[in-house]
């Protein structure tokens, strides 16, 4: 140790401060800065966009990319052929739809773009496909199962999700309600949760008459796409309930188009109404939503979420882990101090559910349990988001950490949920090109599929409390 008498510094506190902690490099607070200016008109087609036209909602609705043909349209020769014929080719393979906002199109390096962890997210790739996982299923989180009214899951003891529509201002190649979410694709015929007062109001009567019902999701679908009356009615009906004490809206809108928090006043003016009324009667109410990567957070989302703040909104983050995208400590790190800095509380971050076509954007939960180490301790307790695996099968959402069983040769971890549905194991399952080559010979032979999993369960039981 150094003193002050040997380095000859003079007397006093700053010596010994400095010799405690380093001063930091810019690298440390890096999360602080985010993109500045016009960075959308490197795209050909929005050479010309001035500020006020890409912060319009609607324009950016309009220009959304839904066809390859648009794709093509707004990237010109910025990628070569063979990408384009790679993205036609996966617009036919996938069971979701395809919308992707001008405002994720600007951020995404064209120049890499096989690599690009927003280009991974929103747009498929057919040379880039895995084959599913021999365990997945269309429904995986079992959510059709426990609704007793269509689009409204009561899973948990005191709080449902309820889905009011089923329209997204961009569609996620991941979505994990890829049964119900967008428009029929040539892989997928959808379950129907079209805006419909009378699905709505069965939900509402459901929710009145079960009076261990305290809180509620409002998703979908994605609340951007609700229309401020509609913001209104939902949010007024369900705050006026006496057993209602906490609200939802879950919106991956600030994350892909937070233009609209700005030049949709209306919009956010209904949204204003329903935290305030819920303020007097004393139920919160507030904003869940979806960054995955730390690029998404632009200086329009950071007008966004001070938007947000001044009128006293509480914005969390619910993540979801991909690879490729966010499964490195520097970027997750990144993710959720950037969050955390703009007043956005990180709360999840999920393994990826076992959604199909999306098996290159999975990875393992030794993954997640190895990035939540490195996160926690990194910034505060409350912004420190908790690493949870949707049980599929609907045990509902567990700390990864807390499997009666994991084996990281077979991927297969094994989960309770005592307080959800008791008596019950739910399983998940690595994706198994990430396995060691001994899982992976395991997997590719079908007949060892029921011993691994007969291995898992009674393992599993052996340990399991509860
Ligand atoms: C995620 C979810 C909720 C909310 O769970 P929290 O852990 O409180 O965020 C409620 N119902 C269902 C069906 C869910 O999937
Ligand atoms: S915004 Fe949410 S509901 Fe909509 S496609 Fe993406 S993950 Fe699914």
């Amino acid at each position: 140790m150094t003193t002050s008498s040997e380095s000859g510094a003079p007397e006093g506190g700053a010596e010994v401060i400095e010799a405690l902690k380093p001063p930091v490099g810019e690298e440390a607070l890096r999360h602080r800065e985010v993109v500045e200016g016009e960075f959308w008109k490197r795209i050909p087609a929005y050479a010309d966009v001035d500020t006020e036209t890409f912060l319009s909602h609607t324009w950016q609705a309009r220009n959304s990319i839904n066809k390859p043909k648009k794709l093509l349209k707004t990237l010109q020769d910025m990628v070569p052929q063979s990408f384009y014929d790679d993205v036609a080719e996966g617009f036919r393979r996938a069971p979701m739809s395809v919308r992707v906002s001008p405002s994720l199109m600007s951020l995404i390096n064209w120049n890499a773009a096989y690599e690009d962890p927003i280009r991974k997210q929103f747009i498929p790739v057919a040379s880039r496909c895995l084959p599913d996982h021999p365990k997945l299923g269309l429904d995986s989180l079992g959510e059709q199962a426990d609704a007793p009214v269509p689009g409204l899951t009561h899973r948990y003891h005191d709080k449902a999700l309820f889905l009011p529509l089923n329209t997204c201002p961009v569609y996620c190649r991941f979505c994990t309600r890829s049964y119900a979410i967008g428009p029929n694709t040539d892989q997928v015929e959808k379950a129907s949760l079209r805006v419909n007062k009378e699905r709505w109001a069965k939900a509402f009567a459901y929710i009145q008459s079960r009076p261990e019902l305290e809180d509620i999701v409002i998703s979908g679908g994605d609340a951007y796409q609700l229309r401020p009356e509609q913001i209104e009615y939902i949010g007024m009906t369900l705050v006026e309930m006496p057993n209602i004490r906490r609200l939802r809206f879950a919106t991956k809108g600030l994350a892909i188009m937070p233009q609209k928090v700005l030049s949709d006043p209306e919009w956010l003016d209904a949204i204003t109404k329903v935290v305030e009324r819920g303020r007097k009667l004393h139920k919160e109410v507030v904003i869940h939503t979806h960054f995955n990567h730390p690029d998404e957070f632009t200086w329009i989302s950071r007008e966004a979420t001070n938007k947000l703040m001044e009128r006293g909104i509480i914005v969390r983050n619910q993540a979801v882990l991909q690879r490729g995208v966010n499964d490195t400590v520097d970027t997750m790190s990144l993710l959720v101090r950037r969050l955390g800095y703009y007043n956005v509380q990180p709360y999840y971050v999920y393994t990826h559910d076992m959604v199909k076509g999306v098996e290159d954007l999975r990875t393992t939960v030794s993954t997640a349990i190895m990035l939540e180490k490195f996160v926690r301790g990194s910034t505060a307790g409350f912004n420190t988001p908790t690493f949870v695996c949707d049980a599929p099968g609907g045990g509902g959402k567990r700390d990864v950490h807390s499997f009666e069983h994991y084996d990281r040769v077979t991927g297969i971890s094994v989960y309770t949920a005592p307080a959800v549905k008791p008596g019950q194991v739910f399983m998940y399952f690595d994706p198994i090109h990430l396995l060691p080559a001994e899982g992976r010979a395991r997997w590719a032979d079908p007949a060892q599929h029921e011993l691994m999993v007969q291995e898992a369960l009674d393992d599993a039981r052996a340990n399991a409390v509860g």
